[in-house]
């Protein structure tokens, strides 16, 4: 029998798909047993950040994340909030659903790793798929609203412990124009925002050299940077699945029985 060209081709795909689709699932399934152990890890971090540095540098590292999940928390119910409110999306609603690749992406610090659950969540709340499918890889790729805000604080953090005084206004627009931009080019993945914060500080003309104090400040960032992007890459995550529902809901992407509507 001949099989159509067609025929032929499909096969070759969906093989392709099923090759990718199975290691895909292999990672997931690593990466989600490693993680079981990112806690341990963590402590172990801060302990040598302690251990090196001595018991003072707890109040600014104290400083640096509440700053950031500060940040966080207004940026949740200030924009995502004020954006489900503005689409009129109920907001108990939609976090009864985000709430699991919320958990999922504090726990797993990777947007893309977080994928499966947010897909799982879009498609409970009742967004086409065509639409999800699009916007959450993308989101999860290029929306990093958590890390932009990480980034921002740090570089503060940064330049105002190693140099000694404030920013002035100049200083601080740069910070956010290139944290802004930094985040878009940072990739889903654990610990990435942390590296695109040397970048940051290297464009607002405080490169990282060796054994200099800023490179042992930077040090001590990354001591913690585990906890910090816990906190970004949740609401990054979140901030994937806001703008889908928001969009969909608006441009009638939603299943008839949705419970956006
Ligand atoms: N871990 C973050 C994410 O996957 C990226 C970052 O490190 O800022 O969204």
């Amino acid at each position: 029998m001949k099989v159509s060209e067609d025929e032929r081709i499909r096969t070759i795909a969906t093989t392709m798909y099923n090759i990718f689709d199975c290691l895909a699932e292999v990672m997931m399934k690593i990466v989600s047993g490693i993680m079981q152990y990112a806690p341990i890890g963590v402590a172990v971090l801060i302990c040598e950040v302690f251990a090196k540095n001595g018991a003072k540098v707890a109040g600014a590292l104290l400083t640096v994340t509440i700053a950031c999940f500060l940040g966080y928390a207004i940026h949740i119910i200030a924009v995502y909030g004020g954006l489900l409110a503005i689409f009129r999306i109920k907001i108990g609603t939609f976090f009864k659903e985000a709430r699991t690749p919320f958990i999922t992406a504090f726990v797993t610090r990777s947007s893309n790793g977080t994928l499966p659950t947010t897909f799982a969540a879009a498609e409970n709340l009742g967004i086409d798929k065509e639409v999800y499918a699009f916007s959450l890889p993308l989101g999860a790729t290029i929306n990093m609203d958590g890390t932009a805000i990480y980034q921002g604080v740090c570089a503060f953090f940064l330049v105002m412990s190693t140099q000694g005084r404030g920013l002035t206004m100049g200083e601080m627009g740069m910070i956010v124009l290139l944290a802004t931009l930094a985040s878009i080019g940072t990739a889903g993945v654990p610990g990435a925002g942390a590296i695109m914060l040397a970048m940051v500080m290297s464009g607002i003309g405080f490169p990282i050299a060796e054994k200099t104090d800023l490179a042992g400040a930077y040090a001590m960032i990354l001591g913690i940077d585990a906890l910090l992007d816990m906190g970004r890459t949740a609401l990054n995550v979140t901030g994937d699945l806001t703008c889908t529902a928001c969009i969909a809901k608006k441009l009638g992407f939603v299943k008839a029985d949705s419970v956006l509507k």
